[in-house]
């Protein structure tokens, strides 16, 4: 794919705009010409709605060989400034957009809007008006009565025109006069009452300087700002519908030669928990609440930025967001999984303890460090990268992961149990060492020598995969995790900020290979979740991470469990004989699991019901999930084929452990191995126990996914069978599945079965 293909908006199904531009083109309406703007004012840096914004104007320039400008509506002098303007070049570079030579600034126009502005005075369709700001309010009526007109209606040109440069000449005060549109006070849209044109504003520009002390109101400035630029499509958010007509009026007013543009408005992006407006952003900066207009809290496009979110996941989301008529809420979810979605093909894997507990493995080498080779994209298997990572005698572990008196379906590591450690070995706890308050503050565990990760492990199984770190060669690094920045959907006043929306962690551990000095590094921290390093906080060695995300949407689980928690303990209304026979077998816990698989994982009804009345596969499924965080795949594999061994057989029981599973769920998702392959894997787990990936190399089990190694052997067989190949042609089209069976038997039944079937049927019908 090209970089402009990516830039350009899913076209699959043309948006409304891209309707009206295409309709525009057939025409002829502007020459063939698609030329946008993204008119931001430079009062504020730009935030996620802007980049909705941005992405559909750049993208429509994209999408039709046209140009988008980046113009600066700054015709009010009180709140613009230079900082804003290059914060926002900033941003919408960062995005990934260009508008080349194409930038603009409303206040270069001023000269030329004057001009305009005597030209409608000429042609009598301009006012100057003497009423203070109160009496204009006062005469403009209601919505359901109409306003009155202004006694400085009937001032003749001449007057107008003397009164207006005057104005320009400084000679009055802010306030004392206003030029106004001759229109109608009797106008149901309100807009279209004599509406405001300029106003004295004495006050300095920070381009303009003391230059100008009439200002252009933005209904005026902006339709012929647009007019000026030759923009065709003007694009903007639904607030300005009633502006419309006045957009129109000044347009045909002035008897314009054509073409001119028109205003579309499409609807504005409102996102869950946070606010995009960048008034309420503002306050948030200057009442510190955050600590600046990037605080990774903020939906400002410098905080996403600076927290690690990437530029393609933002352009997804808001491609995944379309363009609508109607204003709604977006679930930040969806954000959310755009970013996840986005940084999981991309980033490296590595082991970070943000809670540490200190682990002595007491048998094993004092002095010894061993450097294990471990994979940067375990769940990507044909992607390369590894780095040494150090075990030794002395690691920290999760705090999490150790529970004294583990509850029913903990995995992890307690009191003489045991669990894996990531890429090493599987460790035993053997004591619990406490301090004078009873807090546990070590464990002495030992490990086992033969069952270090990948190797034969003689049989030996445990649920339980848990990250941790070596002691004497981790990183002393600080972990920032976010939350929400407001603890409801729709904020209403500072007052709904969440308390907790950061919090700090100082003493975390993380392995060596991470240590270098390099900028712009994200990481999935197993089991924590994407980070960033911090770009500005990240000096003299000392080492800040940003969480971006977490791997799994454990704000809206952890909100839902909590209903689901209330719903049990509702009143029990009317219900079926059946339903109520169902329910009778859950019990409230295994309700509430089945819930969240269903409302929060996306699992289907069947799937998730297997799953969640049975504690021991629950607790199970959810430990593959924290080393393959792919739901559906999983609780396929889970409710299909694992709980079918399980009928008589305990989880206890198993030769292989949750992380084998994961690998195994993973082999079929990336194409490495066939359903068919997995399964036949999957019964040697149950049988020897070890690992799938070891078991598919061993026996060279990988699917053939490259048409390059197919496409000989298919030529092959049409070459070996040419009647069939004529009877297929003359409309015997079930014997495809003839040459499928031929290809796949002289590939050891390895070849990718959909990959096949296209590449025959290609061959079969082009040739
Ligand atoms: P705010 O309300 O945050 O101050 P604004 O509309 O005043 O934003 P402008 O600088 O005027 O900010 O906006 C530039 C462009 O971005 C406008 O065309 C506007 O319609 C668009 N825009 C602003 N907010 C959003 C949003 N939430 N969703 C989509 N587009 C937006
Ligand atoms: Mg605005």
């Amino acid at each position: 794919m090209t970089e402009k293909d990516e830039l350009s908006v899913n076209t699959k199904h043309k948006d409304f705009l891209r309707v009206i531009i295409d309709e525009d083109i057939r025409t002829n309406k502007y020459g063939g010409n698609v030329v946008t703007r993204f008119p931001p004012e430079p009062n504020g840096f730009l935030h996620i709605g802007h980049a909705k914004s941005i992405c559909l104007n750049f993208g429509i320039a994209n999408d039709y060989n046209g140009r988008c400008h980046l113009r600066f509506d700054d015709t009010d002098p009180t709140k613009e400034d230079m900082l804003y303007v290059n914060s926002i070049q900033e941003d919408v570079r960062w995005l990934g957009f260009d508008w080349n030579d194409n930038m603009f600034f409303a206040s270069d126009y001023f000269e030329k809007l004057y001009d305009y502005a005597v030209q409608l005075i000429k042609m009598g369709k301009a006012y100057v008006c003497s009423l203070n700001e109160q009496e204009i309010r006062e005469y403009r009526g209601t919505i359901t009565e109409s306003g009155k007109h202004s006694s400085y209606r009937g001032r003749s040109i001449e007057e107008n025109l003397d009164l207006f440069t005057r104005m320009r000449a400084g000679e009055f005060k802010d306030g004392e006069h206003v030029l106004r549109a001759k229109i109608d006070m009797a106008s149901p849209n309100m807009k279209m009452r004599d509406p405001l044109l300029y106003r004295i504003r004495h006050a300095n520009h920070y381009r303009t300087g003391d230059n100008w002390c009439i200002y252009p109101m933005y209904d005026f400035a902006h339709c012929l700002s647009d007019y000026i630029e030759g923009i065709t499509h003007s694009i903007c958010t639904l607030e300005f519908e009633n502006n419309r007509e006045l957009y129109d009026w000044i347009l045909d007013e002035l008897e314009l030669s054509l073409p001119r543009p028109y205003q579309y408005e499409f609807a504005r992006l409102n996102l869950d928990y946070t606010v995009v407006s960048k008034r309420k952003l503002l306050e948030l900066v200057e009442k510190k609440y955050v600590n600046g207009w990037d605080d990774p809290r903020l939906s400002t496009i410098s905080g996403l930025r600076r927290r690690g979110c990437t530029p393609e996941s933002i352009r997804r989301f808001c491609d995944s967001i379309g363009i609508a008529k109607a204003n709604n809420n977006v679930d930040i979810a969806q954000f959310e999984f755009c970013i996840r979605d986005d940084l999981n093909q991309k980033v490296p894997r590595v082991l970070c303890v943000l809670r540490p507990l200190k682990v002595i493995i007491e048998n094993y080498p004092d002095e010894q460090t061993e450097m294990i080779d471990a994979p940067y994209y375990p769940h990507d298997v044909p992607k390369e990268g590894s780095r040494k990572l150090p075990f030794s005698k002395v690691i920290y572990i999760e705090r999490d992961d150790f529970m004294e008196n583990p509850s029913k379906g903990f995995y992890r590591l307690s009191p003489g149990q045991e669990v894996r450690l990531r890429h090493a070995y599987i460790i035993r706890c053997e004591q619990v060492i406490k301090n004078a308050n009873g807090e546990v503050v070590e464990l002495r565990c030992t490990y086992d020598p033969a069952t270090k990760s990948g190797a034969d492990t003689g049989g030996k199984k445990v649920k339980g995969t848990i990250h941790w770190v070596a002691a004497n060669q981790a990183k002393r690094v600080e972990v920032r995790l976010y939350d929400r920045l407001f603890s409801v959907p729709n904020p209403d006043t500072l007052d709904d900020v969440n308390p907790n929306s950061l919090e700090v962690l100082t003493d975390c551990y993380i392995e060596p290979a991470v240590v270098e000095e390099k900028l712009d590094v994200r990481y999935q921290f197993e089991r924590q979740g994407y980070f960033y390093l911090d770009p500005i906080d990240s000096v003299d060695g000392k080492m800040v991470f940003n969480r971006i995300v977490q791997l799994k949407d454990s704000w809206t689980r952890a909100a839902k469990v909590e209903e689901s928690k209330k719903e049990v303990k509702k009143p029990e209304v009317k219900q079926s004989a059946e339903v109520k026979q169902e329910a009778a077998v859950l019990t409230p816990e295994a309700e509430a699991r089945l819930k969240r698989y269903q409302d929060n994982l996306g699992l289907n009804a069947e799937i998730a019901d297997i799953i969640a009345k049975d504690a021991d596969l629950s607790g199970f499924f959810e430990e593959v999930l924290y080393v393959y965080n792919n739901a559906n795949s999983v609780g396929n594999f889970i409710a299909n084929e694992l709980s079918r061994e399980l009928k008589d057989k305990n989880i206890s029981e198993l030769s292989f452990d949750a992380a084998q599973v994961a690998e195994l769920v993973e082999l079929i998702d990336k194409g490495t191995i066939s359903w068919k392959i997995a399964k036949d894997i999957f019964e040697e787990m149950l049988e020897k126990g070890g690992s799938p990936k070891a078991i598919v190399e061993s026996k060279g089990l990988m699917q053939i996914s490259d048409a390059r190694l197919l496409v000989p052997i298919i030529d092959k067989v049409i070459a070996n069978n040419p009647e069939n190949v004529t009877k297929y042609k003359e409309g015997r089209t079930n014997l495809l599945g003839f040459f499928v069976g031929q290809v796949m038997k002289q590939t050891g039944g390895k070849a990718n079965p959909k990959l096949l079937n296209d590449l025959i049927l290609e061959k079969l019908t082009n040739n």
